[in-house]
């Protein structure tokens, strides 16, 4: 299949020829001609650099009427990179069709400038739900003639919790336009969404539903939650050339992970909410020139980070729901190239590997945390490798020569080598001679290993939270909840179970009180609720019975198979 079969104009052509785009992805291949042959609403799935921005914003910057001066198409997406890169795309697409004009309209940034644009006279809007709605309840934008809606990644927008505005924009919209859905996955939400917005929609799957991009691997590691630093030093140790992003569930956890590297000697930086749009555009910069190593990110910071070659994705802490972790691992293995998608888990973190894998329809892989011996074997033999590789040029060095080899006179080549090799990893060598093997085996439900580990540790005990459903909570947002009520530790919450008017979640015995008073001390707010947390049950049994009741049948964790034997670490 090739562009010109796809019936786009000969300056769209023009345009994506220049930027390099040869052959149409298969998104493309599906989407263009669907879009350009028939004005039916479409529901696409495809993950986040299958080359989707292409799909659906070549054929629509060949259907726009230049003489119209108010917009034509509406593109919504969740964030402000994301926004800023569909309208630069779509630039880059136009750079050869007269007269396009695309408004990139976004939170965090003056309102004024786009106001002002917005009244100039725009064909293509570029938004994220929040920032828009704010344009439409200052009057300023008129959707009369819009013709066109793209919601991309709506998954994400509605993991955001966008829900409402999405609603309050599409109401806005002619009734007549066309809808056009992109998202990862497809969550009940989405297909609502898409039942009440859109008519008989097309539906185009490229690649498996929920996949992950086929051409990256998961894999997982077992440590010991406190060891989880350890673990991630020993993989960046362990690829030095490894180029990737580090997920974290909250700023705080993305922060001091970055903090910790930079101490440590690695080229990494953190990306996240509470950052000035100025840093986060140093951050970005440093990023893509590859002064950095590693990015440490919140999911939400990360979302729309258009960078190619990463080779790695590291899940610092697993998320909560599939949605997150299709669009973190699809971070890497884009354009063709291969990626690796590493989560570090703690014992009881199993379930949620199985979960995932079987929701992706993709294996992970456990993998043992490299040794002291594994990195500094792999650094040795990369030394190697650049050795044997090495073409000096001839020049002063072979002048120098003679003397070299008399001053090494009597050493054999194995000792040369030795001291060469213990010479340019001393730091390593003396580091690791001392680190201990970290690995640690999953924790199996009901397993007397684990209810051995579980009184060891104190066991968990459960929570109550003051809000449930009826407050509109969903298990994500009661650990955000945590999260946000105590910033400086990153608790392990086990079971939740969200009733009507209260939750319980478990957390380790030890880390109960902590949590209690942090709520007691943080005043946290949810839906325009105080919320607090008490010992579930705890002079409260009226509650307690209230909990049972809403739920009796709640089935035990799934027995888990014993786990698969971990395999080695191949360069
Ligand atoms: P997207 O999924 O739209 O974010 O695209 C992912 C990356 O693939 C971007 O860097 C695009 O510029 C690039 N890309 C999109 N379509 C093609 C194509 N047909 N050929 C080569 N690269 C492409």
């Amino acid at each position: 299949m090739k562009f010109t079969e796809l019936g786009l104009s000969p300056e769209i052509l023009e345009g994506i020829s220049r930027l390099g785009f040869e052959t149409p992805t298969p998104v493309q291949a599906a989407v263009i001609p669907a879009i350009l042959n028939n004005g039916r609403d479409l529901v696409a799935l495809a993950q986040t650099g299958t080359g989707k921005t292409a799909a659906f914003g070549l054929p629509i910057l060949q259907m726009l009427d230049t003489n119209i001066k108010t917009p034509q198409t509406l593109i919504l997406c969740p964030t402000r990179e994301l926004c800023m890169q569909i309208a630069r795309d779509l630039e880059n697409f136009a750079a050869c069709v007269r007269g396009v004009r695309v408004l990139a309209v976004y939170g965090g940034a003056d309102i004024k400038p786009q106001l002002a644009a917005m009244v100039r006279g725009v064909d293509i809007v570029v938004a994220t739900p929040g920032r828009m709605v704010d344009l439409l309840r200052r009057k300023r934008a008129d959707f009369s003639k819009i013709k066109r809606v793209v919601l991309d990644e709506a998954d994400e927008m509605l993991n955001m919790g966008f829900e409402e505005d999405l609603e309050a924009i599409l109401s806005e919209v002619p009734d007549g336009a066309q809808t056009l859905l992109f998202s990862a996955t497809m969550p009940r939400q989405v297909a609502s969404i898409a039942k009440k917005y859109m008519k008989d929609p097309e539906e185009i799957t490229v690649g498996t539903r929920n996949a992950g991009a086929e051409n990256v691997s998961h894999e997982y590691l077992v440590v010991h939650a406190k060891d989880r630093y350890r673990a991630l030093k020993r993989l960046a140790d362990f690829y030095p050339d490894m180029y990737g992003i580090v997920f974290c569930r909250t700023r705080q956890e993305t922060q001091d992970i970055a903090d910790h590297l930079g101490k440590d000697g690695y080229k990494s930086e953190s990306l996240h909410g509470d950052l000035t749009q100025q840093q986060r555009d140093r951050v970005m910069k440093r990023f893509r020139a590859r002064e950095l190593q590693m990015l440490v990110a919140t999911d939400v910071a990360a979302r729309g980070l258009d960078v190619t070659d990463l080779t790695h994705v590291i899940n610092y802490s697993l998320p909560d729901d599939l949605g997150s972790y299709t669009h973190r691992s699809g971070r890497t293995g884009r354009a063709g190239k291969t990626g690796v998608s590493i989560a570090l888990i703690n014992m009881r973190e199993h379930n949620k590997v199985k979960f995932i894998e079987k929701q992706l329809g993709r294996k992970f892989v456990q993998r043992n945390v490299p040794t002291g011996a594994d990195i500094c074997q792999a650094r040795l033999l990369g030394l190697m490798e650049r050795l044997s590789q090495m073409n000096p040029e001839p020049g002063l060095i072979d002048e120098i020569l003679p003397s070299l080899c008399a001053s090494l006179e009597g050493v054999s080549r194995e000792e040369l080598l030795r001291r060469f090799a213990s010479m340019e990893l001393q730091r390593m060598l003396d580091y690791y001679s001392k680190e201990p093997d970290i690995n640690t085996e999953p924790l199996h439900e009901g397993s007397h290993a684990a209810r051995k580990k579980q009184t060891a540790a104190g066991g968990l005990v459960e929570l109550c939270m003051n809000i449930g459903k009826a407050n509109r909570l969903a298990p994500k947002q009661l650990m955000n909840l945590v999260n946000v009520a105590d910033r400086s530790s990153s608790v392990e919450i086990g079971r939740i179970n969200i009733t009507h008017m209260q939750s319980y979640f478990e957390v380790p015995r030890d880390a109960a009180q902590a949590v209690i008073d942090s709520f007691a001390k943080s005043l946290v707010d949810f839906e325009g609720r105080r919320v607090s947390v008490t010992l579930a049950g705890a002079g409260n049994p009226a509650k307690r019975d209230e909990k049972r009741a809403a739920n009796p049948h709640r089935p035990n964790r799934p027995k888990n198979p014993p786990g698969k034997k971990p395999g080695h670490w191949q360069k």
